[in-house]
């Protein structure tokens, strides 16, 4: 193919604009707080799950709570009954020591299921304290989230502003070039990543490869309008 000598040094801007726009794009997918954010909010889901399965236990510790009391509701009502009995004139004797005896029995139950009560609600109270924790947590991490996304927001604005003043200065760019050369420098690009460099010293200047004596001698008898390609990277080289 070939192509004037100015249209060929065009693609050195071209390359120029291009690698530029390839360095703005990394800068953004390779952002320090955007990998610091996509590690918190992998965080995210692992504290919620804590915090539901707190939840449920809380639920059913409360449940243990409620059991406990009626337990020591129930054999407070029947302490109260044998007391009523006690009282009764038609109580004999035998009965009045066999009561006695059942009241202590039921009292002492009473006392353990009250320290059963106890141990309940404490674990509750720890439940409940280590849910604050977790909230405490969660919330962090979703308000450091936020405030990445905000500055991140604001460095991805200015990124993209630059990149849109490269894209405007490139159709100027390559509005000068012939189109068949164009379209040679964009399959180049797409294969290989990068579509032109500079051959100076026998060295292509973009893949830095000093190239092998036989091909100067090739590319320096070739007609300067005829597109050479680097033998190593295959972009187009351009001649000084
Ligand atoms: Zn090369």
């Amino acid at each position: 193919m070939k192509a004037t000598v100015e249209s060929q040094r065009l693609l050195l801007d071209l390359n120029s604009i291009d690698q530029s726009v390839s360095k703005l794009d990394y800068q953004k997918k390779n952002h320090p707080q955007l990998m610091k954010i996509t590690e918190l909010t992998a965080r995210v889901p692992s504290i919620e799950a804590s915090i539901v399965e707190n939840d449920s236990q809380i639920t059913e510790t409360k449940k243990e709570v409620s059991k406990a009391e009626i337990d020591v509701e129930n054999i407070s009502k029947r302490v109260q009954k044998d007391k009523e009995r006690m009282s009764s004139s038609q109580t004999s004797a035998k009965d009045l020591t066999q009561i006695q005896h059942e009241i202590g029995t039921l009292e002492s139950k009473q006392k353990e299921l009250e320290e059963v009560q106890i141990e309940y609600l404490e674990k509750v109270e720890d439940l409940e304290h280590k849910k604050r924790g977790l909230q405490d947590i969660l919330n962090q991490v979703k308000s450091e989230i936020s405030v990445l996304n905000t500055s991140i927001k604001a460095d991805f604005e200015k990124v993209n502003k630059e990149i849109a003043t490269f894209a405007t200065e490139r159709q100027s760019v390559v509005g000068k070039v012939e189109n068949e050369l164009f379209k040679l420098y964009e399959k180049i690009r797409s294969e290989h990543g990068i579509g032109a460099g500079l051959f100076s010293h026998g060295t292509c200047k973009s893949c830095q490869i000093q190239i092998s004596p036989l091909e100067i001698n090739n590319i320096n008898s070739t007609d300067l309008e005829e597109i050479v390609r680097c033998e190593n990277c295959r972009c187009i080289l351009v001649r000084n």
